[in-house]
């Protein structure tokens, strides 16, 4: 999870996207941040 460094943008797949842009404001420098809450995931 990354957050833009201009705007404060999350994003979070940045994997997604073919180059790693803001799709708010375009800029291209990110920081990586702690998700804030850790899901729970039923254990099968
Ligand atoms: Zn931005």
């Amino acid at each position: 999870m990354y957050k833009c460094y201009h705007c404060g943008e999350v994003i979070k797949d940045p994997q997604k996207l073919e180059r790693v842009v803001c799709p708010h404001c375009g800029f291209r420098i990110f920081y990586k941040v702690r998700q804030p809450v850790v899901r729970r995931v039923k254990a099968l």
